[in-house]
């Protein structure tokens, strides 16, 4: 109870509380303890940059997973995102970061710059056929909703950009966008797997 930040358990013994408000306050302290230790932990990680704590609710998934239940299409693009958003998946920098030296961090698609999660989602050229065709989907989303005189703005700002392709719920970009959060969250899942996919089959060996 002292770790929840609950009353004194002394204080309960006095005066009793209803069952039923002792449930829901002590589900409350519970819930709020572990979305701030969650959080603290993970502000400390430099692979969680780009996944939104804020949408990280003990006892709720993330809007990744949204959609994806009972449908193992989007299940199985929901996990490649998932990987992506907690710098997990594994790139040519994360490679060279790891072989003491010995594997180059050069990206394996163009050979032209070194391959983190930037390169890889926003700048690859070998990958820009894809790209455009999902960012244009986005682009046309956003048009129609009620602040599509942002759209230029979010485009021109790479770093937004990429926080909207890894996780838009992100409240930098929420409050950009405006739009149907779980709308976007389905085409830059969509965008993500698809650049995935052309990267596994275009990859030399
Ligand atoms: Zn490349």
């Amino acid at each position: 109870m002292e770790k929840y930040n609950s009353a004194h358990p002394l204080d309960y013994l006095e005066k009793p509380p209803k069952k039923e408000k002792w449930k829901k306050e002590y589900k409350t302290q519970l819930k709020q303890y572990w979305h701030e230790s969650l959080k603290k932990e993970a502000e400390e990680k430099s692979s969680l940059v780009y996944l939104s704590m804020e949408n990280i609710k003990p006892g709720k998934p993330h809007p990744v997973w949204e959609n994806a239940k009972r449908n193992p299409q989007e299940s199985m693009k929901a996990a490649v995102k998932v990987k992506v958003m907690t710098g997990t998946y594994r790139l040519q920098t994360d490679k060279a970061k790891h072989s003491g030296g010995r594997i180059s961090d050069k990206c394996k698609l163009c050979k032209q710059q070194k391959e983190d999660v930037k390169h890889f989602i926003l700048d690859c050229e070998n990958l820009q056929n894809q790209r455009s065709y999902y960012l244009q989907k986005i682009r046309t989303i956003l048009q129609e909703g009620p602040n599509s005189s942002m759209i230029q703005h979010l485009f021109d700002n790479q770093r937004i950009l990429l926080q909207m392709c890894i996780d838009c719920s992100h409240p930098e970009v929420a409050t950009l966008i405006g739009a149907d959060i779980q709308q976007i969250e389905m085409v830059t899942r969509a965008l993500v797997y698809a650049l995935h996919r052309e990267r596994t089959a275009l990859m030399p060996g």
